[in-house]
């Protein structure tokens, strides 16, 4: 099997990788990435295992020479809100034309591969109910979230367009192993642990009680390469993501207790839009996918509290 993954020296791109390498070990995976946010140390383990291709996903050597591919795990973005607030242009570029070079690669191919890509909760975005359902209306409330709508839109129009095997995920707060601090754009996860390893409080941006389903990025990665194994595709988006509903406060909480520290908060002004509540409904993940059993959150937890230790002593 040949399984190119789009922006796979990232967070869930790395992991995506390994967990291909893991199920089958005969796999070939060839990487796109143009290291704009992800680190070529991500993959520091497997790089000896994989094709690595250090080029833009709109730039048409990303795809030359590249044949026999039986899937495009499309994960290449530039994945921030507030970046995409402050620019547009860049972020529907990358996102949304990138998405539509590598729909093109796959259809022009003598043998079409299966396309999985990545969308995002943040489409639900002003929808206000409290559990988020594929098939509610979208109110997407940034340039990101408008990139990531479109993504999925033309992923499933190149289907029915095309006939192309593709599947659209709705991801929602992803953590995990390989998801850094030490960027302006961090989410609360590694946030938070960076701050309990280095004695310091945690800053809750509001009262902290904004609930949020966080997903292990193992269980992200082993749905990916079972859609990817069974050749998955679906007519219509899929939340990836159990149904999980913590409050932010609770993940700190948890990380103290996992670092052995008091949990000890700052508080910081809400941020501008910030949704109080998103919950993914998880039937259709859990019909398509029975296999997956999610991680237990303070399992998921402990585990990326202890990748981050690892990290530091390595370092
Ligand atoms: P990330 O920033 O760690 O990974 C994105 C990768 O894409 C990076 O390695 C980056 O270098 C690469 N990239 C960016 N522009 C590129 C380009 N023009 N050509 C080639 N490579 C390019 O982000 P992530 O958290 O791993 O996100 C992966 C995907 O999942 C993104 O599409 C993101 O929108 C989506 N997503 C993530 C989350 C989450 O919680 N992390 C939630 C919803 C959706």
């Amino acid at each position: 099997m040949r399984v190119v993954v789009t922006g796979g020296a990232g967070f869930i791109g790395c992991n995506v990788t390994r967990a291909l390498l893991r199920t089958l070990p005969s796999c070939e995976v060839v990487i796109v990435d143009d290291l704009s946010t992800g680190r070529l140390s991500n993959l520091a383990d497997v790089f000896d295992q994989i094709e690595f291709r250090e080029v833009s996903i709109l730039d048409d050597a990303a795809w030359l020479g590249l044949a026999g591919i039986d899937a495009v795990v499309h994960l290449a973005a530039l994945p921030s809100v507030p970046r995409s607030v402050a620019d547009p242009l860049t972020s529907n570029r990358v996102n949304v034309d990138g998405t539509l070079s590598v729909l093109e690669f796959a259809r022009r191919q003598a043998s079409p591969p299966q396309v999985i890509v990545a969308s995002s909760s943040s489409v639900y975005g002003g929808n206000t109910a409290a559990v988020k359902q594929e098939e509610m209306f979208v109110a997407p409330l940034s340039p990101y979230a408008c990139s990531k709508l479109a993504t999925e839109a033309y992923t499933l129009a190149y289907q029915r367009s095309y006939g192309l095997d593709t599947l659209a995920f709705r991801f929602f707060n992803v953590y995990g192993p390989y998801q850094h601090a030490d960027n302006a754009y961090a989410a609360v996860i590694p946030l938070f642990i960076a701050a309990a390893m280095e004695g310091r409080p945690m800053t809750l941006q509001g009262d902290g009680s904004q609930t949020r389903d966080f997903t292990f990025v193992d269980d992200v990665a082993s749905t990916i390469v079972d859609a990817v194994v069974r050749r998955v595709v679906s007519p219509r988006p899929v939340n990836l993501a159990f149904g999980g509903n913590t409050s932010v406060k609770v993940i700190g909480e948890l990380i103290a207790a996992e670092c052995g520290i008091e949990p000890s908060f700052t508080i910081a002004p809400p941020r501008v839009g910030d949704v109080p509540h998103s919950c993914a409904e998880s039937s259709r993940v859990r019909e398509l996918f029975p296999s997956i059993s999610p991680r237990d959150l303070a399992a998921g937890i402990a585990s990326t509290v202890r990748w981050a230790s690892a990290m530091v002593l390595h370092n």
